[in-house]
């Protein structure tokens, strides 16, 4: 098979490299007797952790000004909420227990008015200490298969919309340990998802791991079983993928995430066809 140009740069992206017959007379290599992609270990260094800077601690309040009651999703009209709303809302959420060992509340990163929206599970320890989803060595794979298909978190106005990606965890604090959230706390959480969706108003989501797909498509089955397909969020088309941390675990389902990418693509550029429309769920 013919990779073109975008597919060729979105397997480099994703460290595969592609098996071609050595040329005539050439020496033989050792080829894959089956398999047409062939997947590369890359041991990635995590990137050095950016200062944050020092924050001053604030000053006691004053005795006559009660504290405002914490925001929690149940308390509040979120359908109502902007983004400057929101995102004050999650930061002072108390709604599940996980905020009490959090660091920080992790919102969201990416233009507001984004074409694609990436949602993830829920921050790691780097996360939960920058503030921002999908960073560390999973993140710049993330980010290296987006720049394949010439996306970006930058929430740079320059960038057409088309180009643009919104990325949002369903948790916004990080489960101590790294353990997995309960279905309490991802049902507690998930409103704030919802109205960020709202405000994205993205073309295309693409959801990355069990925990996303859970709260997206309401769904116990496995990732395996769910991808390969187009669904629907609220009449959006939602396309199922692995989560790049498990990416860097397992490196041969990089090929499949790579399909599932250009599905993404095809079905944004409404070239998808056949299978994948065929398989169209119900709006959720
Ligand atoms: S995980 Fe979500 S619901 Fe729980 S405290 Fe954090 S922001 Fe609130």
């Amino acid at each position: 098979m013919a990779w073109d140009e975008r597919q060729q740069r979105l397997l480099a992206a994703m460290g595969l490299r592609v098996w071609a017959p050595p040329a005539a007379g050439a020496p033989a290599a050792e080829a894959p007797a089956v398999a047409a992609v062939a997947a590369v270990a890359e041991a990635e260094a995590a990137p050095p952790v950016r200062a944050r800077p020092a924050q001053a601690v604030p000053a006691a309040a004053p005795a006559q000004a009660p504290a405002a009651a914490p925001w929690s999703p149940a308390t509040g009209a979120l359908a109502g909420l902007g983004w400057p709303e929101l995102r004050e809302a999650v930061a002072g959420c108390r709604a599940c227990s996980l905020c009490e060992k959090r660091t920080q509340t992790v919102f969201g990163v990416g233009h507001p008015q984004a074409a694609w929206m990436v949602v993830g599970e829920a921050p790691g320890e780097q996360e939960d200490r920058e503030g921002e989803p999908f960073v560390g060595a999973a993140g710049q794979l993330l980010d290296r298969m987006l720049a394949a298909l010439s996306l970006t978190r930058a929430a740079d106005g320059e960038v057409p919309r088309e180009q643009r990606v919104y990325i949002a965890n369903t948790l916004k604090c990080r489960p101590p340990g790294n353990r997995n959230p309960t279905p309490e706390e991802l049902a507690k959480c998930e409103p704030f998802l919802v109205r960020q969706i709202e405000l994205v108003r993205p073309r295309l989501i693409l959801a990355m791991g069990r925990f996303a797909v859970q709260a997206l498509l309401r769904s116990d089955e496995p990732i395996g079983k769910l991808r390969g397909r187009v669904h629907r969020y609220q009449g959006l088309p939602l396309i199922v993928t692995y989560h790049p941390a498990y990416l860097l675990r397992n490196l041969p389902e990089k090929a499949k995430a790579w399909d599932d990418l250009c599905l993404a693509a095809e079905v944004f550029e409404g070239r998808a066809g056949g299978t994948a429309l065929d398989a169209l769920q119900p709006a959720q």
